[in-house]
Protein backbone atom coordinates (compact mmCIF):
# COMPACT_ATOMS: atom_id res chain seq x y z
CA UNK A 1 0.00 0.00 0.00
CA UNK A 2 1.22 3.57 -1.02
CA UNK A 3 1.30 6.13 1.70
CA UNK A 4 2.04 9.13 -0.37
CA UNK A 5 -0.76 11.09 -1.66
CA UNK A 6 -1.49 11.33 -5.65
CA UNK A 7 -1.50 15.10 -6.75
CA UNK A 8 -5.47 14.68 -7.03
CA UNK A 9 -5.49 13.15 -3.52
CA UNK A 10 -3.41 16.64 -2.65
CA UNK A 11 -5.38 18.65 -4.43
CA UNK A 12 -8.71 16.96 -2.70
CA UNK A 13 -7.10 17.57 0.64
CA UNK A 14 -6.44 20.98 0.10
CA UNK A 15 -9.81 22.14 -1.05
CA UNK A 16 -11.64 20.09 2.46
CA UNK A 17 -9.31 21.92 4.29
CA UNK A 18 -10.08 25.44 2.97
CA UNK A 19 -13.99 24.41 3.09
CA UNK A 20 -13.71 23.51 6.37
CA UNK A 21 -11.93 26.35 7.63
CA UNK A 22 -14.72 28.44 6.91
CA UNK A 23 -17.82 26.32 7.34
CA UNK A 24 -16.96 24.48 10.50
CA UNK A 25 -18.93 25.10 13.47
CA UNK A 26 -17.09 25.99 16.13
CA UNK A 27 -17.28 25.83 20.29
CA UNK A 28 -20.01 23.23 19.51
CA UNK A 29 -19.51 20.69 21.56
CA UNK A 30 -21.04 22.41 24.89
CA UNK A 31 -24.55 21.92 22.99
CA UNK A 32 -24.78 18.27 24.42
CA UNK A 33 -26.05 20.10 27.25
CA UNK A 34 -29.10 21.33 25.00
CA UNK A 35 -31.82 19.15 24.89
CA UNK A 36 -31.61 16.01 22.48
CA UNK A 37 -33.63 17.37 19.61
CA UNK A 38 -32.23 20.37 19.61
CA UNK A 39 -28.57 18.81 19.56
CA UNK A 40 -29.99 16.23 17.33
CA UNK A 41 -31.28 19.23 14.70
CA UNK A 42 -28.14 21.24 14.78
CA UNK A 43 -26.28 17.71 14.04
CA UNK A 44 -28.54 17.33 11.26
CA UNK A 45 -27.90 21.10 10.11
CA UNK A 46 -24.12 20.36 9.91
CA UNK A 47 -24.70 17.66 7.53
CA UNK A 48 -26.73 19.39 5.50
CA UNK A 49 -24.23 22.09 4.83
CA UNK A 50 -21.71 19.61 4.14
CA UNK A 51 -23.91 17.90 1.52
CA UNK A 52 -24.45 21.39 -0.03
CA UNK A 53 -20.77 22.17 0.11
CA UNK A 54 -20.62 18.58 -1.88
CA UNK A 55 -18.78 16.80 0.84
CA UNK A 56 -21.08 14.36 2.06
CA UNK A 57 -20.59 10.56 0.51
CA UNK A 58 -17.29 11.21 -0.54
CA UNK A 59 -17.21 7.53 -2.21
CA UNK A 60 -20.88 7.06 -3.23
CA UNK A 61 -21.93 7.11 -7.06
CA UNK A 62 -22.24 10.88 -8.27
CA UNK A 63 -26.17 9.99 -9.78
CA UNK A 64 -27.03 9.21 -6.04
CA UNK A 65 -25.92 12.82 -4.17
CA UNK A 66 -22.28 10.90 -3.63
CA UNK A 67 -18.81 13.03 -4.61
CA UNK A 68 -18.26 9.33 -6.65
CA UNK A 69 -14.28 9.72 -5.46
CA UNK A 70 -12.35 6.95 -4.20
CA UNK A 71 -12.42 5.15 -0.94
CA UNK A 72 -8.79 6.83 -0.14
CA UNK A 73 -10.43 10.16 -0.35
CA UNK A 74 -12.88 9.12 2.14
CA UNK A 75 -10.15 8.57 4.09
CA UNK A 76 -9.09 11.99 3.79
CA UNK A 77 -12.67 13.61 4.48
CA UNK A 78 -12.52 11.83 8.04
CA UNK A 79 -9.01 12.61 8.81
CA UNK A 80 -9.43 16.33 7.70
CA UNK A 81 -12.92 17.02 9.61
CA UNK A 82 -10.92 15.33 12.70
CA UNK A 83 -8.08 18.10 11.84
CA UNK A 84 -10.97 20.55 11.99
CA UNK A 85 -12.49 19.66 15.20
CA UNK A 86 -15.91 19.74 13.24
CA UNK A 87 -19.15 17.91 14.77
CA UNK A 88 -20.26 14.23 14.06
CA UNK A 89 -22.85 13.97 11.29
CA UNK A 90 -26.10 13.21 12.05
CA UNK A 91 -27.39 10.69 9.99
CA UNK A 92 -24.75 8.18 10.94
CA UNK A 93 -26.47 4.71 10.48
CA UNK A 94 -27.80 5.79 7.12
CA UNK A 95 -24.05 7.20 6.00
CA UNK A 96 -22.30 4.30 7.73
CA UNK A 97 -24.54 0.94 7.07
CA UNK A 98 -28.11 1.57 5.48
CA UNK A 99 -26.34 3.87 2.62
CA UNK A 100 -23.59 1.11 1.24
CA UNK A 101 -26.41 -1.56 2.35
CA UNK A 102 -28.97 -0.40 -0.39
CA UNK A 103 -25.54 0.62 -2.97
CA UNK A 104 -24.89 -2.93 -2.64
CA UNK A 105 -28.07 -4.79 -2.83
CA UNK A 106 -31.25 -2.32 -3.59
CA UNK A 107 -33.10 -2.05 -6.38
CA UNK A 108 -32.22 1.12 -9.03
CA UNK A 109 -35.73 2.28 -7.54
CA UNK A 110 -34.39 1.99 -3.93
CA UNK A 111 -30.89 3.79 -4.71
CA UNK A 112 -32.84 6.50 -6.45
CA UNK A 113 -35.68 7.05 -3.83
CA UNK A 114 -33.24 6.86 -0.82
CA UNK A 115 -29.76 7.94 -0.90
CA UNK A 116 -29.50 11.13 -1.41
CA UNK A 117 -32.29 11.66 1.68
CA UNK A 118 -29.86 10.02 3.89
CA UNK A 119 -26.86 12.25 2.28
CA UNK A 120 -29.01 15.10 3.01
CA UNK A 121 -29.99 14.18 6.29
CA UNK A 122 -33.59 14.77 5.63
CA UNK A 123 -34.45 11.25 6.12
CA UNK A 124 -32.36 9.32 9.34
CA UNK A 125 -32.38 6.32 9.38
CA UNK A 126 -31.92 3.69 12.06
CA UNK A 127 -31.19 -0.32 12.40
CA UNK A 128 -33.70 -2.91 13.76
CA UNK A 129 -31.52 -5.77 14.22
CA UNK A 130 -31.70 -6.99 17.97
CA UNK A 131 -34.29 -8.22 19.69
CA UNK A 132 -34.64 -9.33 23.54
CA UNK A 133 -33.22 -12.66 22.82
CA UNK A 134 -31.40 -12.20 19.44
CA UNK A 135 -27.88 -10.06 20.13
CA UNK A 136 -24.83 -12.22 19.34
CA UNK A 137 -27.27 -14.90 17.57
CA UNK A 138 -29.12 -12.08 15.83
CA UNK A 139 -30.28 -15.61 13.08
CA UNK A 140 -32.34 -16.41 15.97
CA UNK A 141 -34.36 -13.40 15.29
CA UNK A 142 -38.17 -13.63 16.36
CA UNK A 143 -39.75 -10.40 14.27
CA UNK A 144 -41.91 -11.82 11.64
CA UNK A 145 -43.50 -10.68 8.15
CA UNK A 146 -46.55 -12.67 6.22
CA UNK A 147 -47.18 -11.76 2.55
CA UNK A 148 -50.59 -10.17 1.80
CA UNK A 149 -50.87 -9.22 -1.39
CA UNK A 150 -48.15 -6.81 -2.16
CA UNK A 151 -47.62 -6.09 1.59
CA UNK A 152 -45.80 -7.57 4.24
CA UNK A 153 -47.40 -7.63 7.67
CA UNK A 154 -45.07 -7.37 10.23
CA UNK A 155 -44.87 -8.32 13.74
CA UNK A 156 -42.47 -8.40 17.19
CA UNK A 157 -40.12 -6.12 19.11
CA UNK A 158 -36.83 -4.91 18.28
CA UNK A 159 -34.52 -3.52 21.41
CA UNK A 160 -31.42 -1.46 21.40
CA UNK A 161 -32.86 0.42 18.32
CA UNK A 162 -30.11 3.53 18.20
CA UNK A 163 -31.52 7.00 17.35
CA UNK A 164 -35.05 5.06 17.22
CA UNK A 165 -36.16 8.05 18.27
CA UNK A 166 -34.99 10.22 15.58
CA UNK A 167 -35.59 7.76 12.27
CA UNK A 168 -38.06 8.87 9.82
CA UNK A 169 -36.96 4.90 8.42
CA UNK A 170 -35.43 1.34 9.40
CA UNK A 171 -33.55 -0.80 8.14
CA UNK A 172 -35.79 -4.54 9.48
CA UNK A 173 -34.73 -8.29 9.62
CA UNK A 174 -37.64 -10.33 9.63
CA UNK A 175 -38.25 -13.76 9.98
CA UNK A 176 -40.29 -14.50 6.51
CA UNK A 177 -40.27 -18.50 6.63
CA UNK A 178 -40.52 -19.79 9.81
CA UNK A 179 -39.59 -23.83 8.80
CA UNK A 180 -36.97 -22.92 7.15
CA UNK A 181 -33.24 -23.38 9.25
CA UNK A 182 -32.34 -20.31 11.59
CA UNK A 183 -30.39 -18.37 8.48
CA UNK A 184 -32.57 -19.08 5.86
CA UNK A 185 -35.65 -17.47 6.49
CA UNK A 186 -34.78 -13.90 6.58
CA UNK A 187 -35.63 -11.02 4.45
CA UNK A 188 -34.39 -7.04 4.92
CA UNK A 189 -37.16 -4.84 4.31
CA UNK A 190 -36.92 -0.64 4.69
CA UNK A 191 -39.97 0.27 6.80
CA UNK A 192 -41.54 3.36 7.32
CA UNK A 193 -41.24 4.76 11.23
CA UNK A 194 -44.44 6.45 10.77
CA UNK A 195 -46.34 3.58 9.39
CA UNK A 196 -49.39 2.91 11.79
CA UNK A 197 -48.40 0.02 14.55
CA UNK A 198 -45.19 1.26 14.73
CA UNK A 199 -44.24 2.06 18.27
CA UNK A 200 -41.17 3.56 19.82
CA UNK A 201 -39.98 3.74 23.32
CA UNK A 202 -37.20 4.86 24.45
CA UNK A 203 -34.56 3.56 26.91
CA UNK A 204 -32.83 5.28 29.46
CA UNK A 205 -29.12 4.56 29.23
CA UNK A 206 -26.58 5.10 32.42
CA UNK A 207 -25.76 8.23 30.49
CA UNK A 208 -28.95 9.93 31.05
CA UNK A 209 -29.58 9.60 27.68
CA UNK A 210 -31.85 7.81 25.73
CA UNK A 211 -30.20 7.06 22.74
CA UNK A 212 -32.02 3.63 22.18
CA UNK A 213 -34.94 2.12 22.13
CA UNK A 214 -37.48 -0.46 22.17
CA UNK A 215 -39.21 -0.61 18.52
CA UNK A 216 -42.53 -2.63 18.70
CA UNK A 217 -44.17 -3.43 15.44
CA UNK A 218 -48.30 -4.51 15.44
CA UNK A 219 -49.68 -5.71 12.31
CA UNK A 220 -47.28 -3.06 10.07
CA UNK A 221 -47.76 -2.85 5.93
CA UNK A 222 -44.53 -2.99 4.00
CA UNK A 223 -44.79 -2.66 0.30
CA UNK A 224 -42.87 -5.63 -1.26
CA UNK A 225 -40.72 -2.74 -3.10
CA UNK A 226 -39.29 -2.03 0.38
CA UNK A 227 -37.25 -5.71 0.41
CA UNK A 228 -33.42 -5.18 0.02
CA UNK A 229 -32.44 -8.83 -1.82
CA UNK A 230 -34.99 -11.93 -2.27
CA UNK A 231 -37.23 -12.91 0.24
CA UNK A 232 -35.74 -15.46 3.00
CA UNK A 233 -32.09 -14.47 1.46
CA UNK A 234 -31.46 -11.61 4.23
CA UNK A 235 -29.02 -13.07 6.01
CA UNK A 236 -26.54 -12.07 3.26
CA UNK A 237 -27.67 -8.75 3.04
CA UNK A 238 -27.58 -8.23 7.07
CA UNK A 239 -24.56 -9.59 7.16
CA UNK A 240 -22.84 -7.10 4.76
CA UNK A 241 -24.23 -4.37 6.53
CA UNK A 242 -22.95 -5.74 9.77
CA UNK A 243 -19.37 -6.18 7.76
CA UNK A 244 -19.71 -2.15 7.14
CA UNK A 245 -20.39 -1.37 10.59
CA UNK A 246 -17.48 -3.06 11.62
CA UNK A 247 -15.00 -2.60 8.60
CA UNK A 248 -15.65 1.25 7.91
CA UNK A 249 -17.33 2.77 11.06
CA UNK A 250 -14.29 3.13 12.89
CA UNK A 251 -13.56 6.19 9.96
CA UNK A 252 -16.21 8.05 11.22
CA UNK A 253 -14.37 7.51 14.73
CA UNK A 254 -11.58 8.69 13.94
CA UNK A 255 -12.71 12.48 14.22
CA UNK A 256 -13.86 11.75 17.97
CA UNK A 257 -10.54 9.73 19.23
CA UNK A 258 -7.93 12.12 17.78
CA UNK A 259 -10.26 14.92 19.43
CA UNK A 260 -9.97 13.04 22.66
CA UNK A 261 -6.36 12.09 22.66
CA UNK A 262 -5.65 15.26 21.97
CA UNK A 263 -7.83 16.54 25.16
CA UNK A 264 -6.31 14.35 27.04
CA UNK A 265 -2.90 15.86 26.73
CA UNK A 266 -4.13 19.19 27.13
CA UNK A 267 -5.78 18.31 30.94
CA UNK A 268 -2.78 16.55 31.39
CA UNK A 269 -0.97 19.84 31.47
CA UNK A 270 -3.72 21.83 33.50
CA UNK A 271 -4.14 19.07 35.98
CA UNK A 272 -2.46 18.60 39.21
CA UNK A 273 -0.94 15.63 40.60
CA UNK A 274 1.82 15.49 43.69
CA UNK A 275 2.11 19.45 43.62
CA UNK A 276 3.23 19.38 39.94
CA UNK A 277 1.22 19.56 36.18
CA UNK A 278 0.01 15.42 35.52
CA UNK A 279 2.03 15.80 32.50
CA UNK A 280 5.06 15.82 34.63
CA UNK A 281 4.08 12.08 35.73
CA UNK A 282 6.21 9.53 34.24
CA UNK A 283 3.53 7.15 34.50
CA UNK A 284 0.75 9.37 32.74
CA UNK A 285 3.25 10.14 29.99
CA UNK A 286 3.68 6.82 29.51
CA UNK A 287 -0.19 6.27 29.07
CA UNK A 288 -0.53 8.70 26.85
CA UNK A 289 2.19 8.05 24.55
CA UNK A 290 0.77 4.65 24.42
CA UNK A 291 -2.76 6.06 23.37
CA UNK A 292 -1.17 8.09 20.84
CA UNK A 293 0.44 5.30 18.90
CA UNK A 294 -2.78 3.76 19.39
CA UNK A 295 -5.00 6.52 17.55
CA UNK A 296 -2.34 6.28 14.98
CA UNK A 297 -2.48 2.87 14.40
CA UNK A 298 -6.23 2.95 14.65
CA UNK A 299 -5.68 5.28 11.59
CA UNK A 300 -3.59 3.13 9.93
CA UNK A 301 -5.66 -0.43 10.39
CA UNK A 302 -8.75 2.12 8.55
CA UNK A 303 -6.43 2.35 5.76
CA UNK A 304 -5.60 -1.51 5.51
CA UNK A 305 -9.37 -2.40 5.43
CA UNK A 306 -10.45 0.38 3.23
CA UNK A 307 -7.56 -0.54 0.71
CA UNK A 308 -9.36 -4.35 0.86
CA UNK A 309 -12.53 -2.91 0.21
CA UNK A 310 -10.97 -0.64 -2.87
CA UNK A 311 -10.05 -3.94 -4.32
CA UNK A 312 -12.42 -6.72 -3.70
CA UNK A 313 -15.65 -4.04 -2.99
CA UNK A 314 -16.64 -5.70 0.28
CA UNK A 315 -15.62 -5.23 3.61
CA UNK A 316 -13.55 -8.41 5.00
CA UNK A 317 -13.47 -10.32 8.17
CA UNK A 318 -10.66 -8.04 9.31
CA UNK A 319 -13.22 -5.20 10.14
CA UNK A 320 -13.58 -7.08 13.44
CA UNK A 321 -10.03 -6.27 14.25
CA UNK A 322 -10.77 -2.79 13.55
CA UNK A 323 -13.85 -3.12 16.04
CA UNK A 324 -12.13 -4.44 18.70
CA UNK A 325 -9.67 -2.08 18.49
CA UNK A 326 -11.40 1.22 18.28
CA UNK A 327 -13.73 0.32 21.00
CA UNK A 328 -11.26 -0.84 23.76
CA UNK A 329 -8.94 1.64 22.79
CA UNK A 330 -11.95 4.60 23.47
CA UNK A 331 -12.43 2.37 26.78
CA UNK A 332 -8.76 2.95 27.61
CA UNK A 333 -8.54 6.84 27.14
CA UNK A 334 -11.95 7.36 28.70
CA UNK A 335 -10.49 5.31 32.28
CA UNK A 336 -7.31 7.54 31.75
CA UNK A 337 -9.09 10.64 31.95
CA UNK A 338 -11.10 9.23 34.93
CA UNK A 339 -7.57 9.15 36.64
CA UNK A 340 -6.44 12.33 35.97
CA UNK A 341 -9.51 13.83 37.00
CA UNK A 342 -9.99 12.14 39.95
CA UNK A 343 -14.07 12.76 41.44
CA UNK A 344 -13.76 15.93 39.12
CA UNK A 345 -14.10 13.06 36.41
CA UNK A 346 -17.79 12.33 37.83
CA UNK A 347 -18.84 15.76 37.44
CA UNK A 348 -21.42 16.50 34.47
CA UNK A 349 -23.05 19.92 33.33
CA UNK A 350 -21.85 23.37 33.24
CA UNK A 351 -20.28 23.22 36.49
CA UNK A 352 -17.07 25.40 36.24
CA UNK A 353 -14.63 22.41 37.43
CA UNK A 354 -16.77 19.91 34.91
CA UNK A 355 -13.36 20.22 32.50
CA UNK A 356 -15.05 19.92 29.62
CA UNK A 357 -18.48 20.16 30.13
CA UNK A 358 -18.83 16.87 31.67
CA UNK A 359 -17.83 15.11 28.68
CA UNK A 360 -15.83 12.65 30.69
CA UNK A 361 -18.34 11.97 32.87
CA UNK A 362 -20.27 11.17 29.51
CA UNK A 363 -17.33 9.56 27.32
CA UNK A 364 -16.54 6.90 30.80
CA UNK A 365 -20.44 6.03 30.82
CA UNK A 366 -20.94 5.61 27.19
CA UNK A 367 -17.90 3.94 26.20
CA UNK A 368 -18.83 0.65 28.30
CA UNK A 369 -21.32 -0.01 25.12
CA UNK A 370 -18.80 -0.17 22.88
CA UNK A 371 -17.53 -3.50 23.56
CA UNK A 372 -21.13 -4.56 23.29
CA UNK A 373 -22.60 -2.04 19.94
CA UNK A 374 -22.15 -3.69 16.68
CA UNK A 375 -21.05 -7.17 17.99
CA UNK A 376 -19.51 -7.77 21.48
CA UNK A 377 -15.91 -8.01 21.35
CA UNK A 378 -16.16 -11.73 22.29
CA UNK A 379 -17.77 -11.80 19.21
CA UNK A 380 -15.48 -10.46 17.03
CA UNK A 381 -12.67 -12.59 18.44
CA UNK A 382 -14.77 -15.49 17.40
CA UNK A 383 -14.92 -14.10 14.22
CA UNK A 384 -10.97 -13.62 13.49
CA UNK A 385 -10.88 -17.21 14.92
CA UNK A 386 -13.11 -18.89 12.20
CA UNK A 387 -12.54 -16.76 9.34
CA UNK A 388 -8.91 -14.95 10.00
CA UNK A 389 -6.96 -17.34 11.35
CA UNK A 390 -9.19 -20.75 10.06
CA UNK A 391 -9.66 -22.29 13.58
CA UNK A 392 -12.85 -24.36 14.14
CA UNK A 393 -15.95 -22.67 14.64
CA UNK A 394 -16.99 -21.70 18.12
CA UNK A 395 -20.56 -23.13 18.01
C1 LIG B 1 -24.67 1.39 22.51
C2 LIG B 1 -25.38 0.30 21.77
C3 LIG B 1 -26.05 0.60 20.60
C4 LIG B 1 -26.73 -0.42 19.92
N1 LIG B 1 -27.42 -0.07 18.76
C5 LIG B 1 -28.10 -1.03 18.12
C6 LIG B 1 -28.89 -0.69 16.96
O1 LIG B 1 -28.96 0.47 16.53
N2 LIG B 1 -29.58 -1.67 16.35
C7 LIG B 1 -29.54 -2.96 16.77
O2 LIG B 1 -30.18 -3.80 16.15
N3 LIG B 1 -28.83 -3.33 17.87
C8 LIG B 1 -28.12 -2.39 18.56
N4 LIG B 1 -27.40 -2.72 19.67
C9 LIG B 1 -27.47 -4.11 20.18
C10 LIG B 1 -26.17 -4.90 20.00
O3 LIG B 1 -25.99 -5.24 18.66
C11 LIG B 1 -26.29 -6.15 20.90
O4 LIG B 1 -26.33 -5.69 22.25
C12 LIG B 1 -25.11 -7.06 20.72
O5 LIG B 1 -25.16 -7.69 19.47
C13 LIG B 1 -25.05 -8.16 21.83
O6 LIG B 1 -26.27 -8.80 21.94
P1 LIG B 1 -26.99 -8.97 23.36
O7 LIG B 1 -27.05 -7.64 24.02
O8 LIG B 1 -28.28 -9.68 23.12
O9 LIG B 1 -26.01 -9.88 24.24
P2 LIG B 1 -25.87 -11.48 24.17
O10 LIG B 1 -25.80 -11.89 22.74
O11 LIG B 1 -26.95 -12.06 25.00
O12 LIG B 1 -24.46 -11.70 24.84
C14 LIG B 1 -24.28 -11.71 26.26
C15 LIG B 1 -22.82 -12.03 26.55
O13 LIG B 1 -22.49 -13.33 26.04
C16 LIG B 1 -21.35 -13.26 25.16
N5 LIG B 1 -21.52 -14.21 24.05
C17 LIG B 1 -22.63 -14.43 23.32
N6 LIG B 1 -22.38 -15.37 22.37
C18 LIG B 1 -21.10 -15.73 22.50
C19 LIG B 1 -20.25 -16.66 21.82
N7 LIG B 1 -20.70 -17.40 20.78
N8 LIG B 1 -18.96 -16.79 22.22
C20 LIG B 1 -18.47 -16.04 23.27
N9 LIG B 1 -19.24 -15.15 23.98
C21 LIG B 1 -20.52 -15.01 23.60
C22 LIG B 1 -21.37 -11.84 24.64
O14 LIG B 1 -20.06 -11.44 24.23
C23 LIG B 1 -21.85 -11.06 25.86
O15 LIG B 1 -20.77 -10.80 26.73
C24 LIG B 1 -26.72 -1.74 20.39
C25 LIG B 1 -26.03 -2.04 21.57
C26 LIG B 1 -25.39 -1.05 22.27
C27 LIG B 1 -24.67 -1.38 23.55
Amino acid sequence: MDLNLTAEEQQFRDELRAWLATHTPRNWEHRRDEPAEAHFAFLCQWQRTLYEGGWAGISWPGEYGGRGASLMQQVLFWQEMALAGAPPMANILGLGLVGPTIIAFGTEAQKTRYLRKILSAEEIWCQGFSEPNAGSDLASLQTEARRDGDHYVVNGQKVWTSYGWAADWCELVVRTDPAAPKHKGLTVLLVDMRSPGVEVRPLRQMTGETEFNEVFFRDVRVPIENRVGNENQGWDVAIGTLMHERGTFGAALQITYKRSIDRLIELSRTVQRNGRPAADDPVIRQKLAQCYAEVEIMRANQMRAFSRISETGVPGPEGSIQKIWWSELNQRMQQIAQELLGPYGQLEGLDPRAVDHGAWSYGYLRARGNTIEAGTSEVQRNIIGHFVLGLPRSY
